[in-house]
């Protein structure tokens, strides 16, 4: 459930259908008023309004907006009737050649010949005739004409096919009245303010170029300090709860990837194979044959981690036994799905294994759900749920889809779930959720913009160690095989920081802004007071900066608070002759005048104790 869907009664629904798909009719019209001889493709209603394709013989742009708005509202006025006509196949099939439209004259001939239809609905209001399924407002006059709005113009190939021709698609929202169509639109645009990769442009957090590759963001400056105050912020909370950390490769051969059970499953969302040719390992019989090798980028950390393990004997003294590392891996994402931070191609994951006893499993992850927690609080993040996700033992397609263990299914979800009794926890049950090696528990955070987002998920896999062969001697003498626990509460870096651009409208609390101060001069003369300051917090780590000095300070204070800087310090005479400095706060009015010294300690422990406010005295 999103903001922008209204929820209401039956009648409600049927009643904003009609008026979506009649006012995709009256836009219609008035296109073709305005660019006469225009083709027509598609023009259903939508979750927030309707839409309608066209290929214009002369292009629209959001500037006709207000003439295309005012010929809808005189259409509406008139109250034109919305006739139905339902005309057999052969009619059907005369009446569109008629209409001289050939895209519907293709869909139209597609649904009769290949479909079967054997007729097909027709509305026409006033002069516009449409092939449509209808239901529609008895009349134009029965649209509510302040609740709706012209949206946007947009590409769009002809039935989503990007072998046909693209078409202009202009959206618009609709609802049944102005205050809803009003409070969707201020929930879009604050969520356009919002957008990750709009704030990723403004503040220079991260670019995509096209010679590296779609969905392979550059991390600029500024998102790297970003990026690495996360690092540090889950590796101290890694180091306290006992996880080692380890630095692994980004490929491995193609055939460790069969043993895990990845390849096939996988092999659409993984990069296709590297061959190369390499000597045969030392010691093998033909020692100098040259041998053909297959390599992938990985899409997970797990396998490699799994070889750690293996590395060494283990026993039951050394577990459990936690891996950490950021690790980089690699998806082939549907190009389509690709864009921004959200959707990439190449990731660096906050990853963990946890491998430990089945006696172990329930304190390992009440464990990670304490630490998870822990992180989300400093955050300040605490709209989220948890969900506990299963296998669905109904599915018909269960075999493909998970380990076929239902023995092991069922006694690793009663785990996961005394695990949330004892920890009183509120959670949602998602049949069907799980991953192919076992259950998990999913963190759904809800965004300031009205989404729900799995933001992290920490599995219990009963499979994988046994097929890549992990053991440990057990007290009894004898080998046992490790559970193993897959975690990352902080997501990867890319959904993470796209999900932290928005939850904080670009705006990062002191301790993760990659400019923590910035020193603004009333006049140049007081550079030389400042730029000691700067040196001063920087020799302790603190990213101070001096702003450029050529501008007036009402334009710095501008451009200090457009880039979402948390700390204005402003320094003019009576800060040099008192030894003090002048606290400007991001998103506060009121100034505070502080020596020196005071601020310094406050920005330390501001930053030391990651708060979310600076911490004044
Ligand atoms: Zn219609
Ligand atoms: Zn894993």
């Amino acid at each position: 459930m999103s903001a922008f869907e209204h929820s209401g009664d039956d009648q409600s629904q049927d009643d904003l259908y009609k008026v979506r798909h009649s006012l995709a009719h009256v836009l219609a019209q008035a296109v073709l008023e305005l660019r006469p001889g225009s083709t027509l493709g598609f023009g259903p209603p939508i979750a927030d309004g309707f839409y309608y394709d066209f290929i214009l013989n002369e292009p629209l742009t959001e500037e006709d907006f207000p003439e295309l708005t005012r010929r809808m509202k005189k259409i509406c006025k008139k109250g034109q009737r919305f006739d139905r006509e339902d005309l057999s196949a052969d009619e059907a099939l005369a009446r569109i050649e008629e209409m001289g439209e050939p895209y519907k004259q293709e869909y139209g001939a597609e649904l009769i010949e290949k479909n079967g239809l054997e007729g097909l609905t027709f509305y026409r209001n006033g002069p516009f005739l449409d092939m449509c399924e209808g239901p529609h407002v008895g009349t134009t006059k029965e649209i509510p004409r302040d609740a709706f709005k012209l949206r946007s113009v947009a590409g769009a190939y002809w039935r989503g096919n990007s072998d046909n021709v693209m078409m202009t698609r202009i959206y618009a929202w609709a609802f049944l009245d102005k205050e809803s169509l009003d409070a969707h639109v201020q929930a879009f645009e604050e969520a356009q303010a919002r957008d990750h990769k709009k704030l990723g442009r403004e503040l220079s957090i991260f670019t995509i170029d096209n010679d590296i590759g779609r969905g392979l963001p550059l991390w600029l400056p500024n998102g790297t300090v970003i990026r690495e105050e996360l690092e540090n912020l889950a590796k101290e909370l890694e180091f306290k709860a006992g996880f080692q950390r380890v630095a692994t490769p980004h490929l491995a051969k193609e055939s460790l990837y069969h043993t895990t059970g990845h390849l096939p499953y996988y092999a659409d969302d993984m990069y296709p194979s590297m061959e190369v040719m390499d000597q045969a390992e030392p010691g093998a019989e033909d020692e100098d044959r040259a041998v053909k090798e297959a390599y992938r980028l990985r899409p997970m950390n797990c396998p490699h981690h799994h070889k750690i393990f293996s590395a060494e004997p283990r026993s039951y003294r050394d577990l459990p036994l936690r891996l950490a590392e950021y690790g980089q891996v690699y998806r082939f994402e549907d190009s389509g799905a690709v864009g921004g931070l959200v959707r990439v191609r190449g990731m660096a994951m906050n990853d963990a294994h946890i491998y430990c006893t089945k006696e172990q499993i329930k304190d390992e992850f009440k464990a990670v759900i304490r630490m998870s927690r822990e992180a989300y609080d400093v955050l300040g993040l605490d709209e989220f749920s948890i969900r506990l996700s299963g296998w669905d033992p109904e599915d018909p397609k269960g075999k493909e889809k998970y380990v076929d263990n239902p023995g092991a299914w069922e006694e690793s979800e009663a785990i996961l779930l005394e695990v949330l009794q004892e920890l009183d926890v509120d959670f949602k049950e998602g049949v069907g959720e799980a991953a192919f090696y076992g259950p998990k528990l999913d963190f759904q955070f809800h965004t300031v913009t009205g989404r729900e987002e799995t933001v992290s998920t920490v599995q219990l896999d009963f499979a994988v160690p046994e097929r890549m062969g992990l053991k440990y001697i057990g007290s009894d003498g004898a080998e046992h095989v490790p559970y193993c626990i897959h975690r990352a509460p902080f997501s990867t870096h890319e959904r993470f920081v796209a999900f932290l651009i928005e939850h904080y409208a670009g705006a990062f609390p002191t301790w993760m802004a990659p400019v923590q101060v910035q020193l603004l001069t009333v006049g140049e003369q007081f550079d030389a007071y400042a730029s000691e300051i700067v040196s001063n917090l920087r020799s302790q780590m603190i990213r101070a900066e001096l702003a450029p000095s050529n501008d007036t300070l009402p334009k710095k204070i501008r451009q200090g608070t457009t880039q979402k800087i948390p700390n204005l310090l402003i320094i003019g005479e009576r800060e040099v002759e008192d030894g003090t400095v002048t606290l400007r706060r991001y998103g506060y009015k009121e100034q505070h005048t502080m020596s020196v010294a005071d601020f310094e300690a406050g920005i330390l422990t501001t930053v030391k104790e990651r708060r979310q406010e600076f911490a004044l005295e």
